[in-house]
């Protein structure tokens, strides 16, 4: 079967009802075939990393975001393991504090931007700003409004810059939702992440599957482009994840930098 068409065409008009959270191409979770593919997306991620690095002209930004339980944390940690940590930055963006909020909402996420030669990974992100910020009235619809134009704009320039992104947005279905908030409650080591908030986002859940789907249809660009990543089943998420973010690498073709001249006369006494 082919391979779940993860990308969202710019221009295009998205209905999340369309897309099956439970996709996974026909596989089997202890498929042979899940197993190789996943391991070979890992070791070939990890060599291109060390070519990025190595090279230091361009960066990876990589967005995650996700209904609450949605694996945002699941994904980080079975997608970037095999990475060298010296070269990942991972930012977690939770509600502003009072010193983001004297600022204009893309001045936190600026400033954890990935430098030349890394990995910047985001664990919500500036959307948190027309999703949340949108769903829940925190700031006035013509603020809100305007944000779509100034995300693309912001992100032309960070692309222009040498930062190539690749936004994943992990679609879950309400049911599963609910059985992964069950399981937290039932296993007293998963109460930290139980917030009784997330049930009161739960009850919102049209709203936020409309704010989604205007997030994906205006600002899925072609220097910047969304990906509707199934993730009822764990297993597959983490394989398309880890071979959209080892075939992102490969496009950019990161290169080893030419060494000095004459090292193959060099001689070490
Ligand atoms: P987990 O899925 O493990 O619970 P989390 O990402 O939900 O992790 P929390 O600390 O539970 O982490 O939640 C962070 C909260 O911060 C979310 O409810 C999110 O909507 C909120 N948040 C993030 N950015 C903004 C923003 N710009 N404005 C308002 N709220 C925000
Ligand atoms: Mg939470």
């Amino acid at each position: 079967m082919a391979k779940y068409p993860t990308l969202v065409k710019p221009g295009s008009k998205i209905s999340l009802s369309d897309h099956d959270p439970r996709a996974c191409e026909g596989l089997k979770k202890k498929a042979p075939e899940v197993k190789q593919r996943r391991d070979a997306a890992l070791e070939r991620i990890y060599q291109l990393q060390e070519m990025l690095w190595a090279e230091g002209e361009q960066s990876l930004l990589i967005v995650l975001q996700a209904m609450d339980a949605g694996g945002k944390d699941g994904t980080i940690r079975h997608v970037m393991r095999g990475l060298n940590p010296q070269g990942v930055m991972v930012s977690s963006f939770k509600a502003p504090n009072p010193t983001e909020l004297a600022h204009d909402f893309l001045w936190r996420i600026h400033r954890r931007t990935p430098g030349r030669g890394t990995i910047g990974v985001f664990n919500r992100s500036h959307y948190e700003d027309v999703l949340v910020v949108r769903v829940k009235k925190l700031v006035a619809p013509e603020i809100w409004e305007k944000r779509y134009n100034q995300i693309n704009e912001f992100e032309e320039l960070l692309c222009e810059s040498g930062t190539r992104m690749l936004k994943l947005y992990l679609h879950i279905s309400k049911e599963e939702q609910k059985e992964r908030l069950q399981a937290r409650l039932d296993n007293p080591d998963k109460h930290w992440k139980f917030s009784t908030g997330d049930l009161a986002e739960r009850k919102r859940w049209d709203d936020y599957m409309e704010a989604f789907e205007a997030m994906l249809e205006r600002c899925s660009t072609e220097c910047s482009p969304w990906h509707v990543i199934p993730s009822d089943r764990k297993w597959y998420r983490n394989l398309v994840v880890a071979e959209l973010v080892r075939d992102t690498l490969e496009d950019m073709a990161p290169k080893w930098p030419d060494p000095e001249s004459g090292l193959a006369d060099v001689v070490i006494e």
